[in-house]
This record gives C-alpha cells, sequence and structure tokens, in this order.
C-alpha cells in the first residue's frame, strides 16, 4: 500500500492519503486539496502544480 501525508506536502493539515496504488494515492490527495486547500491550488500557475504532481511522486512512502 502506498501513503502521502498532507504535511509531507508542506501543508500543515492532518490529512492522509493512502491507496494500492501512486495513482489512486495522488487522486485521493487531488480530491482532498480541492476541498480544503482550494485558495491553495487556485493561486498556483499550471507548471507549479506540475511540480507538486512530480512532489507527491517523490514523497510518497510505501507502508
Ligand atoms: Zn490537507
Amino acid at each position: 500500500m502506498m501513503k502521502l501525508s498532507c504535511k509531507a506536502m508542506g501543508a500543515d493539515c492532518g490529512y492522509e492519503a493512502t491507496g494500492e496504488t501512486a495513482e489512486e494515492v495522488k487522486n485521493k490527495m487531488m480530491e482532498h486539496a480541492k476541498m480544503e486547500h482550494k485558495d491553495m491550488l487556485d493561486k498556483m500557475s499550471d507548471s507549479e502544480k506540475k511540480e507538486m504532481m512530480a512532489k507527491m511522486d517523490e514523497k510518497m512512502t510505501v507502508v
């Protein structure tokens, strides 16, 4: 199973996304971010979003 915490992404937030695949974890994290960190997402440019997606892969851990 894979895990990614919002904290690892630099947000002051206790959310952790888990899933069987990296894809699933990223989808869950994006859904969470759209609900809880919408203002942050709105401020990001497309290239910053791309960087964020790359960072998700980097910070994801196998549990
Ligand atoms: Zn969060």
